[in-house]
């Protein structure tokens, strides 16, 4: 049998795998809607493996796919025009430096790896987000990953110093020693934060680290609607300089919780708070604040998990009512309300369950439509103009994948996407890499 991209031997036993029960796992995606199809997986160990195998699928024309955690909810880590897929999982190298408090990871390190790793050195990373266990720091580097502490410490891009990538044409960034400033020109390792795979392949990123907080807590209360939590979470923002995460949690979402909550009625779902100082000093600021209403408080690691499990298993609960399409928007905060009423109304008139959460302290919703199929693309796409309507984004943290190239126009001007296009042919000429992600071919 022909060797898979002329490789030699050694390397194509390394890190060919044709057996299709393998493959098959990594074709569906988190929701189970996006199944692709393939018939190569590639499994790299190295920087310059990564190297050797886009130069040979450059030769072949043949197109690559790569796949870090396989946890976007964008229908980008599935292979759907035949793509050898390339998972990251095996570069796995961790270095903590915690002199200069910067980790640098292998792209297909965890979330959870890096964390359980750098607790030994009392130190923390600024991105954290519930699919922590499959997440990459590749993958999640690639999205601009948010997630729960974006009011603190931003996105991934305000927390990867440096990366190393292969483009797709071949050329390299090779992985550097740690430096925490450089002011050498115009950084290109910046173009792949965010670039979901459209110009190359991250092969390890330089993180910042922080000091572990000494103190959590994290307090839910009860909510008449979601503009009541808007205005909860603005008066905290604006007042409690320790303010960690401010998240929404629907009603129709409580509703699906499998246990009775600890706090009275929900109508208009829940507000999470986690703050970093300890539970008597946050009842100090409720007061002074006049927040005197409905708290459910925990401060040990056991109660604020416990909270926590209310916010980050509402996915899982979502995935027990169907296969989601999930929507990820942001508005200016003062506009959320707006974007939930016009998202619910618009599902009630489809017909579709409408499940909502979100990073309330963003202004990014979580919008998930469950059931009829038909109605779907339209009822989801008004949702998207609704969004846009009220000064939002498409996307605040998944995306644009597959399942939003065409609402991406709704975002970039054709001018912006023209320049897009540009780059695109300077770095990854015929589209070697993710050639069907972001835009189309
Ligand atoms: C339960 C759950 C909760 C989530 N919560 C959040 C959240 O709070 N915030 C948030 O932002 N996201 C969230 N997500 C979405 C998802 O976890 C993120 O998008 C994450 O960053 C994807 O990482 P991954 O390693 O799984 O990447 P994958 O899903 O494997 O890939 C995502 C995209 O990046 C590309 N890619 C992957 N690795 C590389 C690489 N090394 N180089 C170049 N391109 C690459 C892929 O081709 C694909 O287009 C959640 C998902 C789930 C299932």
């Amino acid at each position: 049998m022909a060797r898979p991209l002329d490789l030699e031997t050694s390397l194509a036993d390394r890190v060919c795998v044709t057996d299709p029960d393998i493959i098959d796992q990594y074709c569906v995606d988190w929701t189970g809607r996006v199944i692709g199809a393939t018939d190569l997986l590639l499994r790299p160990n190295t920087h310059q493996e990564v190297a050797t195998l886009v130069r040979a699928a450059g030769r072949r024309r043949e197109r690559l796919l790569v796949q870090g955690g396989n946890t976007s909810l964008a229908g980008g880590s599935v292979p759907l025009v035949h793509e050898i897929l390339l998972t990251t999982k095996h570069l796995d190298a961790i270095t903590v430096d915690p002199i200069s408090m910067t980790a640098t990871v292998g792209a297909g390190v965890t979330l959870s790896q890096l964390q359980s790793e750098i607790a030994r050195y009392g130190l923390i990373f600024g991105v954290d987000i519930a699919s922590r266990g499959s997440a990459t720091l590749g993958g999640m580097t690639a999205t601009n990953a948010g997630g729960v502490h974006v009011l603190r410490h931003g996105p991934m891009a305000d927390n990867v110093i440096n990366l190393s990538c292969v483009f797709g044409d071949g050329s390299t960034i090779e992985p550097r020693e740690t430096l925490l400033k450089d002011a050498t020109g115009p950084a290109l390792q910046r173009l792949l934060i965010g670039s979901e795979g459209i110009f190359g392949i991250i092969t390890s990123a330089t993180l910042r680290l922080r000091p572990r907080p000494r103190q959590r807590t994290v307090a839910i209360t009860p909510l008449n609607s979601i503009d009541e939590g808007m205005e909860i979470g603005a008066l905290l923002r604006g007042h409690v300089p320790s303010v960690n995460a401010i998240e929404y949690l629907g009603p129709e979402a409580l509703e699906l919780a499998p246990t009775r909550s600890p706090w009275e009625r929900a109508p208009g779902g829940a507000l999470l708070v986690e703050v970093l100082e300890p539970a008597s000093a946050l009842v100090d600021e409720f007061d002074a604040l006049k927040l005197d209403r409905e708290w459910v408080i925990g401060d040990t690691a056991q109660a604020i998990d416990g909270l926590w499990s209310w916010r980050e298993n509402i996915p899982e609960w979502i995935a027990r009512l169907g296969k989601p399409l999930k929507l990820d928007l942001s508005v200016p905060i003062n506009r959320i309300g707006e974007l939930y009423r016009r998202a619910q109304a618009t599902a009630e008139h489809a017909g579709l369950r409408c499940v909502c959460f979100g990073h309330l302290g963003d202004g990014n919703l979580h919008v998930n439509l469950v059931g009829g199929d038909q109605s779907l693309e339209r009822s989801s796409r008004m949702i998207y103009q609704a969004a846009v309507d009220l000064g939002g984004s498409i996307s605040a943290e998944h995306g644009i994948g597959t399942l939003k190239k065409e609402v991406l126009p709704l975002m970039r001007s054709t001018d912006e996407l023209h320049r897009l296009s540009q780059l695109i042919e300077i770095f990854n000429p015929g589209r070697i890499i993710n050639p069907n992600v972001m835009l189309d071919s």
